[in-house]
């Protein structure tokens, strides 16, 4: 099968399009033929490497995918071949404590398609059947990929982990991001008022067509958190959503309300930064990390995604042959939204 992949880490010359054998499809699992593949953030740094990422290489990045079943494994009985599916890219073992208690995040044995096993960057992928979903017909394979860990990671984290109410109000810092885009949905459909935090008049144009409620562009004032507590009526934000890091974070933990929630997915702008312990303690707040979420949580958010009340904002596609450009785009931090690859 064609596909691309890596042998070495690196930067965006490691990445191979080329033949690899098809997977084979174990007892449970399901062929998937890809139609389509979505760039996630953590493509970039899986092909960069991190200490302790062992990988069997050639490794294929992607996480995110859309096409139709291919064939089936042993012991399993649909969906039926030739039917569309979307995938789910977190792997679970099944049978540890976490899996029998429905966190199946939290599984010993977790994995993620294309961070530490070979992923979506091809024209097939083998994965357990629970990790498929139905993909109902008028549901594009592209959006259906470009929505699948975005609006998961968003849901998991404003929902299920953050409890956000009707009536709340969320700050979210950064406007264009796949899981900023998606958590203005998550956050307006759960009944929240929404502010989001940009540093782009397009980006925050974006938001604003999202559903945002208010934007602070923090280019015209760097220290946003006042504009923040202003547009709060000078009580601070029940939640701040903060996926961007070092640049950000302690402006985050000044903007939330006293009792306030952070949440937190991931780092955009570095992993590592100094946090004022008075902010935490001394305002009772709550930081919440999650990454990615349960298989509930995929079916939930993804129904909702088939309805059409959560829309994926879909950037631009390139050929699986230039995935590479693909990465060199979502690196350069210009995109709006998904940036997918099309298969086959
Ligand atoms: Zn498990």
């Amino acid at each position: 099968m064609r596909n691309v992949h890596f042998h070495r880490h690196g930067g965006p010359e490691v990445l191979e399009y080329h033949e690899l054998p098809e997977p084979s499809v174990g007892p449970g699992e399901v062929l998937v033929r890809l139609k389509a593949a979505a760039l996630n953030r953590s493509d970039l740094w899986v092909r960069e490497g991190w200490v302790g990422l062992k990988l069997e290489m050639p490794h294929i990045p992607g996480g995110d995918g859309a096409g139709v079943i291919g064939s089936l494994g042993a012991g399993v009985e649909g969906p039926a071949e030739g039917s569309r599916v979307v995938v789910n890219g977190n792997l679970s073992c099944g049978h540890c404590e976490f899996c029998l208690a429905g966190q199946d995040n939290l599984c010993r044995d977790w994995h993620l398609l294309g961070e530490t096993v070979r992923g979506t960057y091809a024209e097939a992928v083998a994965v357990p059947v629970r990790n498929v979903l139905p993909l109902p017909e008028g549901v594009d394979d592209h959006a259906a990929a470009a929505a699948g860990l975005v609006f998961l990671t968003a849901w998991h984290s404003l929902i299920t982990r953050g409890r956000l109410q009707p009536g709340e109000t969320v700050l979210i810092i950064g406007a264009s991001g796949g899981v900023n885009t998606a958590s203005i949905q998550v956050a307006k459909l759960a009944g929240a008022r929404v502010l989001v935090v940009g540093s782009k008049p397009d980006k925050l144009q974006l938001a604003e067509s999202l559903g945002a409620d208010g934007v602070i562009d923090r280019s015209l004032d760097e220290n946003w958190s006042k504009a923040a507590f202003e547009a709060t009526g000078r009580r601070g934000a029940d939640v701040v959503v903060d996926n961007v890091g070092a640049a950000t974070f302690a402006m985050s933990l000044r903007a939330a309300r006293k009792g306030g929630r952070i949440l937190t997915v991931g780092n955009t702008t570095g992993p590592k930064f100094e946090i004022d312990n008075r902010y935490i303690f001394g305002k009772h707040l709550s930081v919440l990390g999650s990454t990615m979420g349960t298989h509930r949580d995929f079916a939930r958010v993804m129904n909702l995604v088939f309805e059409g009340k959560l829309r994926p904002v879909l950037d631009r596609t390139y050929p699986l042959s230039q995935a590479r450009s693909a990465q060199e785009y979502l690196a350069s931090g210009q995109q709006m939204g998904k940036v997918t690859l099309a298969i086959g």
